[in-house]
């Protein structure tokens, strides 16, 4: 896929979000510390790109998509959405009264079909949920006809709706969660792992499925992932999250290819390839990631990383940009490409 990405507005932009989590202890609940599971996160998305979240378990990736559908209200930072009436609005700020009219245009697909789906519902009342609730279309006949053009669209028979979840499998079932989430013409999709709960041979399905739509949608994807294989497959740009903190933002090629940051080339370390060159200069992540309710001074992955120097735990590092559209947050970065370190030898 072309993975190059257009210089535009972007239709969402993320600046400086936060989300702490207060930790509670005693009798009284006195809030001793907090979890800061997403910590002073900055990106942007253009208009119809894919872009890929990814990291370890915990990271906050997925408490960084709910916030940015307000699932959960952020600590702090701005969410500045572009809506079909061209207006930006801060989402974070956004009154729950606004907030509501919004999910029209931002929908989310989460990462199980299986419970996601009301079992005592179906189809038709599934997939038609967000137009009766948001919409309020009364009509049940116009109603119908949505769910069935949604069916089509999403390669399923419309005379299934009558049907019930547990009659499908899981690919079908994530189909239907799409379909739900495109039933009010949304711009941007926060897809959930979307695919980490079905077989492999069914994966690609759905993100082909994925890739169709947003061509014939025009759709705006979030793609929250630890599959990294999958993300090169779907994601235009890719950002990666180390307890909380974005390391780095690149075009999907670029990352792979070139990472810049030790922990990105360290990740890339678990993509499987074939070529032995490339095998050999991998260095795989050893250690455990630290806590976000007690973070390391410093740069974060200054106790797993093999180029640590003194100002690694002293100072933090900031997120810049070294070249157009790759932004890294490493004290050594010049240093590190300079000596070849730091990436992967460069291959298709
Ligand atoms: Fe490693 Fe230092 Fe760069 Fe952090 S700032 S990634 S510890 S070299």
């Amino acid at each position: 896929m072309d993975n190059t990405v257009e210089n535009e507005q972007p239709l969402l932009e993320v600046k400086d979000l936060k989300k702490y989590f207060p930790i509670r202890k005693g009798f009284f609940k006195k809030t001793v510390g907090h979890v800061r599971a997403v910590d002073e996160v900055d990106l942007y998305i253009n208009e119809g790109e894919t872009l890929g979240l990814v990291g370890e378990s915990g990271c906050g990736k997925t408490t960084t998509a709910r916030c940015i559908l307000r699932a959960l209200d952020p600590t702090d930072g701005e969410i500045l959405f572009r809506t079909g009436a061209g207006l930006v609005v801060d989402v974070a700020t956004l009154p729950e009264s606004e907030v509501r009219p919004l999910r029209r245009e931002m929908q989310m697909i989460f990462q199980d079909p299986f419970a996601s789906l009301n079992p005592r519902m179906n189809l038709l009342d599934i997939v038609a949920e967000p137009m009766l609730v948001i919409d309020g279309v009364k009509d049940r006949e116009e109603r119908t006809e949505r769910v069935a053009e949604l069916l089509r669209l999403v390669g399923l028979r419309p005379e299934y709706m009558q049907r019930f979840p547990h009659a499908f499998s899981g690919g079908q079932r994530q189909r239907i969660v799409i379909a739900r989430a495109l039933a009010l013409n949304p711009r941007l999709v926060v897809a959930d792992e979307p695919v980490s709960a079905l077989d492999v041979s069914v994966q690609a399905q759905v993100l082909n499925l994925m890739l169709r739509l947003q061509e014939e949608l025009h759709l705006t994807y979030l793609f929250v992932a630890h599959d990294l294989s999958v993300v090169k497959h779907i994601c235009d740009r890719v950002t990666v999250m180390y307890v909380g903190k974005i390391v780095e933002t690149a075009p999907t090629k670029k990352l792979f290819y070139q990472p810049k940051h030790p922990y990105t080339a360290a990740l890339m370390s678990s993509v499987p390839v074939a070529d032995p060159r490339i095998r050999s200069a991998m260095t795989p992540l050893e250690g455990d990631v630290p806590s976000p309710a007690d973070p390391p001074s410093g740069c974060y992955f200054h106790p797993r990383c093999p180029h640590a120097v003194d100002v690694c735990s002293e100072e933090p590092p900031a997120l810049e940009e070294i070249s157009p559209n790759h932004y890294v947050s490493c004290h050594r970065v010049y240093e590190l490409e300079l000596a070849g370190i730091a990436g992967i030898p460069a291959a298709e």
